[in-house]
């Protein structure tokens, strides 16, 4: 099989120098802030908005999405680092190996065993825009998305509410995850599912409604007075979307949130590309999401499972650890620069990932194929 993965040199150097502007700001490899929600039950309500863990909150809002113009400054500041940066981009591309080079090993992995999909949107499926009410997918992702949910059990787990996440899919075979898997569905005609399969429809953080109504209210009054900054009401997520505020307020803006937060003990705070997340306590993310749904299909102990998550985010790394401490399955990150991921595979970008999921349908029907004409 020829490697449909193979990017151009004017490309790498295109990465390597964005890549050298996100290692001006922070290390390399800028997967943001302190984690909110970690063993100790340490939240960033109660600790890391207390000040002292201020500053790393700012260096991982500005490490969280390298613009051109700082990748201009960087490369004329540390040019002659770009070599290095070349050199630790190949490293970690063969650390993480891309999804679509790989096809072939994937797909004889999965030998024997039921491939279920899944999905983050933001990012995965739509590319990340300025106002985050434009992310549309297109529609030669949503037949790819389309068919993959024709041969393989399909969910889309997203941070956004849930009626917003399939208003922007709209297509009806697929399990859908919105708040961080705070707000499950499935779709009303299931397929693909196991015997024991049950009706899925989860809202394990239903008593938080009022309360994230009410900070909602509370953040879109307090960052009025910063310019370009976004609050979305996601139902069991608040996010405060700084991607169109000068780098210059940010500060302002993290204190207005931190203001607000104060008042709120039972929520967290953590940090996706260019958002602030505002969540209940509870300890539920994208992997116990993924856990849950594998369970309510009926795969729950069963070892002829794979299953396959792609997501870009540092929310998505919840369901990559599972996948890896489950020892089944694989994640893929979706990124064009190096970050420390528990990933097992890499694609660079939306399109990457549309070629993967066409690709696995393609395999999917051929085998389909070979299998009728043996018999
Ligand atoms: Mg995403």
């Amino acid at each position: 099989m020829t490697n449909q993965n193979a990017v151009p040199a004017e490309a790498v150097v295109a990465i390597a120098v964005a890549a050298v502007a996100a290692a001006a700001s922070s290390p390399m490899f800028p997967y943001p802030p302190p984690r909110a929600c970690g063993r100790k039950k340490k939240y960033v309500s109660q600790l890391e908005l207390g000040g002292v863990r201020i500053s790393a909150w700012m260096e991982s809002m500005k490490a969280s999405s390298p613009t051109h113009a700082k990748a201009a400054a960087a490369l004329s500041a540390v040019a002659p680092s770009v070599d290095c940066v070349l050199e630790e981009q190949s490293a970690w591309a063969m650390r993480y190996p891309s999804a679509l080079s790989m096809i072939e090993q994937i797909v004889s992995a999965s030998k024997g065993k039921r491939i279920v999909m899944f999905l983050d949107y933001d990012g995965t499926l739509s590319p990340i825009v300025d106002d985050p009410d434009s992310a549309f997918m297109s529609n030669a992702m949503r037949a790819a998305v389309k068919n993959v949910a024709r041969y393989f059990p399909t969910a889309i787990i997203s941070g956004r509410c849930l009626e917003k996440v399939i208003n922007f899919v709209r297509l009806t075979d697929l399990y859908y995850a919105g708040s961080h898997g705070l707000d499950i569905k499935g779709p009303e005609k299931p397929r693909h599912v196991k015997a024991k399969a049950q009706p899925v429809l989860f809202q394990p953080a239903c008593e938080f409604l009022p309360t994230m109504d009410a900070v909602y209210r509370a953040l879109f009054e307090r960052t009025k007075s910063t310019p370009g900054a976004r609050v979305e009401n996601n139902k069991f997520c608040v996010s405060v979307h700084f991607r169109c505020v000068d780098e210059k307020s940010w500060s302002a803006l993290f204190e207005q949130v931190r203001s607000v937060l104060k008042e709120y003990p039972k929520l967290r705070l953590t940090q996706g590309r260019k958002v602030l997340e505002i969540r209940p306590t509870l300890r539920w993310d994208k992997g116990k999401a993924l856990e849950f749904l594998l369970e309510s299909l009926g795969f729950a102990n069963h070892k002829d499972v794979m299953p396959v998550y792609i997501g870009d985010d540092r929310t998505d790394e919840d369901a990559f650890k599972v996948l890896r401490e489950r020892g089944q399955g694989f994640g893929i990150l979706v990124s064009k620069f190096p970050k420390e991921t528990n990933a097992t595979y890499s694609l660079k970008e939306p399109s990457e990932v549309k070629d993967f999921l066409v690709r696995l349908v393609q395999w999917k029907r051929l085998s389909m194929k070979a299998r009728t004409k043996c018999k």
